[in-house]
């Protein structure tokens, strides 16, 4: 090592010039710095011998604590700088490289001080474990080059940057369980009525999900009349998750329901809920038309709750509404599924239709019972298809008039072939 040079301090300082005092200034810290590096070899030798062996100390920031006068706390810092900039051995003599080698460099220079040192060092120590060795050596030798010139702010950001550069997704912990299966469901209602139902699946329940809309949403056959299923994907698709919450709902298991298939509540005035006019309240968050909501309330998809005139709850929409599981259970034997004519549709996909409106006074008895899907059932409630229960005792149906000039009865005998 060779001698160090001591600036010269000029003879009369008071009479120097503002620029050979920033001059001064500078000289004089690169010197400082210079001394620090080089202590900084010192300090690493030492530790690579053993304070233990040298000098009878625990460690070798103990020992610089003695001999610099410091205490173990100032001491220890620059210990640990110096083991980080220099490389050192071990115990057993295998090379420790610097963990900072391109700081060490400018170090060396009397280019960074120790507060920028122990900046880019405190950085290296907050990489996540898995960053590769070439990732610490890019980010260390960007930083310490940065660290000639720029101050700690600027450091900071550059530190900020190489971190979301290294590290995109931040400190991770790390999961040694097994990961829970990601399934995120949103369900919000929107300013305009319609709901936004959005979700996240992983990948064992997004292909069953996808199994179960499938099964529902395949177009329906071309019926008797020629109709084809004009249907988009994502309408037949939607259509089939309402099949699937339906059959979810009418499930006995269903928690929270007592074997009902209700969950939701539509309150309407008995009149509107009779002429099929006006609009409901569909569980105090939103509206839908009278007619929607007596089909609704037709098999309970929703409870409803029928006003008087007053504003006052009725009985007629809890004593008259109940299809019994026995009764049923006897429209599944008797229709089979649904009743529409050339409706493949199981009994499990069905409402059962009031053909006489119970609001209007139709009982809830088979005769006036019949099982159609949820297609059409909406269907029969708009009003251009008929439904009559014929003399022995199975539901009919007569198409409007611009399906058949005559109106003849039609009757589904799918689920009777069957
Ligand atoms: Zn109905
Ligand atoms: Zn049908």
């Amino acid at each position: 090592m060779s001698e160090t040079i001591l600036p010269e301090l000029p003879q009369e300082l008071w009479r120097a010039g503002k620029l050979e005092l920033a001059h001064g200034v500078q000289q004089f810290l690169q010197v400082i710095r210079v001394a620090t590096a080089g202590l900084g070899q010192y300090l690493a030798e030492i530790e690579s011998r053993g304070a233990k062996d040298l000098y009878g100390y625990g460690s070798t920031a103990k020992w610089f604590a003695d001999v610099a006068g410091l205490s173990f706390g100032e001491a220890r810092p620059v210990v640990n700088r110096a083991i980080a900039l220099n490389p050192t051995r071990g115990l057993d003599g295998t090379e420790l490289p610097a963990v900072a080698p391109a700081t060490a460099a400018a170090a060396a220079e009397g280019a960074v001080g120790d507060e920028r040192i122990q900046q880019i060092l405190d950085f290296l120590a907050s990489l996540p474990l898995d960053t590769s060795a070439e990732d610490r050596e890019h980010a260390e030798k960007t930083l310490a080059e940065l660290a000639r010139h720029a101050g700690p702010r600027q450091l900071a950001e550059a530190e900020q940057n190489l971190l979301g550069w290294l590290d995109p997704d931040g400190a991770e912990p790390k999961e040694p369980e097994p990961k829970q299966p990601r399934r995120e469901l949103t369900l919000e209602r929107r300013k305009d009525g319609f709901w936004k139902l959005n979700g996240l699946l992983d990948d064992e329940a997004g292909a069953r999900t996808a199994a179960a809309l499938e099964a529902y949403a395949a177009p329906r056959p071309v019926d008797e009349f020629g109709q084809a299923d004009l249907r988009t994907k994502p309408e037949r698709l939607g259509d089939a998750w309402v099949d699937l919450v339906d059959l979810a709902i009418a499930c006995p298991d269903q928690p929270g329901t007592s074997g009902y298939r209700t969950l939701v509540h539509v309150t309407i005035g008995l009149d509107e809920l009779k002429s099929g006019l006006g609009t409901a309240c569909v569980d105090y968050v939103g509206t839908m038309t009278a007619r929607e909501a007596r089909m609704a309330a037709c098999d309970c998809l929703m409870l409803p709750v029928v006003l008087n005139a007053a504003g006052e709850p009725l009985d007629v929409g809890r004593l008259r509404r109940f299809v019994t599981p026995g009764q049923r259970r006897a429209l599944n034997i008797r229709d089979g599924g649904c009743a529409f004519p050339g409706c493949h549709r199981p009994p499990k996909n069905c409402h059962a239709h009031h053909i006489h409106h119970w609001a209007d006074g139709g009982p809830t008895d088979l005769r006036n019972l019949t099982l159609l899907c949820g297609f059409h059932h909406r269907l029969i409630h708009h009003g251009d298809w008929q439904v009559r229960m014929a003399a022995d005792g199975l539901p009919e149906f007569i198409p409007p008039q611009y399906l058949d000039p005559l109106r003849q009865t039609r009757r589904n005998t799918l689920h009777r072939a069957a």
